[in-house]
């Protein structure tokens, strides 16, 4: 993916906007505007031909007025300080947003794990821990899973973290296995919080779930369970692409089927059986649908490609997919966008359910924690409509960081820092 406009300087504007009707406080923008703390990591990791690579890594902690500062790690050969400062940002807003006790935080290293060995990735992750170690803790800094990285890799990082601390402090990471102090309903979280979010939505603007043409992008973790909560609730999954193509069916794709097909091809979707037809991976904008659910990447739908959306509701399950010219376009053109930091919120959410029965010692059952995440996803959609529809305006985008912001500014307000 080439990056075509800095990722922070796209939150910076999208605040900015929510700054201005809220009317808020200058010193809280000015707080917000800076991340409190980065950390640039370079270490070394053993390949198995016995020779040494460098990787570089990123740390930020974007701000902590509600509590330690909470956020995946990704891998991929684009991370750069930029990004991740921008995805901290964001998990400071959506944690605000969906009332967890946290701020935001993000990490990243940049490579390409693909070309990696299962042995060499476990290095890595270890390697990356024990960099970033200084500044992370249960009560300090918690990372989680994001692209490119599973529970698996975030088992390893706790290990790693247990050997430095002397103990297991397993709320330090959430995302992890189920049978290593892992949530039920963790891996599934996200992708079902974006799948409600759009359920949400249709019932505001009396769009019939059933039968409801979807379009996913990408079919990693969110898209692909985004694709199966969306189908159960009666939408039919039309479309799915990631990068190897899109597979295609006007009578909706068996996600369960292609979520199994996808795990032993390389998760890819390309030669799924089960499509009628296949398309190259940029064909995602270009199939009509109800429902769009971009769950790939940042700044795909951009001034350039906007116009030709055909959904009436999006649901963001990735971060930062739309940017603010997108944006634009999108709000005359009258459809509803259900933001990243609202529609992808699930995730995290679950995340703390876990770090919370880690302090406890005490685990849920999944049913416990489906009711509680629906809870917390329910009143914060129910939030950000309210402020959506009582100005005008404005898009949900911005009704959702005002409803963020203001808390963020009221926690500012007591602890004294403005
Ligand atoms: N990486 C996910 C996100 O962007 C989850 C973060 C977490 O669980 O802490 O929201």
């Amino acid at each position: 993916m080439t990056k075509k406009q800095s990722l922070y300087q796209i939150v910076l504007e999208q605040v900015k906007t929510a700054c201005e009707v809220l009317e808020v406080d200058e010193a809280v923008c000015e707080l917000l505007k800076e991340p409190m703390r980065t950390l640039i990591v370079s270490f070394p990791v053993k390949m198995d031909d016995g020779s040494i690579r460098v990787f570089n890594g990123f740390r930020c902690q974007h701000n902590d007025v509600l509590g330690p500062t909470k956020g995946g790690i990704r891998f991929h050969p684009q991370v750069d300080m930029d990004e991740v400062k921008a995805l901290a940002a964001w998990m400071t807003y959506k944690c605000s947003l969906l009332g967890l006790p946290y701020g935001g935080g993000k990490g990243g290293v940049e490579v390409d794990p693909r070309e990696l060995s299962q042995a060499e990735l476990e290095r890595l992750a270890r390697g990356y821990i024990r960099a970033i170690a200084p500044i992370i803790g249960d009560h300090k800094d918690i990372p989680a899973p994001d692209v490119n990285t599973n529970p698996q890799i975030i088992a390893w990082m706790v290990d790693e973290f247990a050997k430095i601390r002397g103990y297991n402090e397993p709320g330090v990471l959430t995302g992890k296995p189920i049978n290593f102090g892992g949530s039920l309903g963790r891996t599934e979280a996200t992708g079902y919080g974006t799948a409600l979010a759009a359920k949400l939505a249709a019932e505001k603007i009396g769009l019939d779930l059933n039968g409801a043409r979807v379009v996913v992008q990408g079919f990693g973790n969110v898209g692909s369970y985004a694709a199966k909560y969306l189908a159960e609730f009666g939408a039919k999954v039309i479309a799915a692409s990631d990068i190897s193509a899109l597979v295609y069916n006007e009578n909706g794709l068996n996600i369960e089927e292609l979520m199994n097909y996808t795990a032993s091809h390389d998760k890819l979707v390309k030669g799924f059986p089960g499509a009628t037809k296949e398309l190259e991976p940029e064909a995602w904008l270009d199939i009509e649908c109800d429902i769009l659910v971009p769950a790939a990447l940042e700044n795909q739908i951009t001034e350039e490609n906007a116009h030709k959306v055909t959904a009436k509701i999006i649901s963001e399950g990735a971060n930062g997919p739309t940017t603010p010219g997108a944006d634009r376009i999108l709000s005359e053109k009258g459809i509803l966008v259900i933001p990243d930091i609202l529609a992808n919120a699930g995730g995290v959410t679950v995340s703390y359910f876990e770090w919370v029965q880690n302090l406890m010692n005490f685990y849920w059952s999944e049913e416990e924690v489906i009711n509680r995440l629906n809870e917390l996803m329910i009143k914060a959609f129910e939030n950000v409509y309210k402020v959506y529809t009582e100005y005008e305006n404005i898009n949900m985008r911005t009704a959702a960081y005002m409803v963020a912001i203001k808390r963020l500014a009221e926690a500012m307000r007591v602890r004294g820092w403005c």
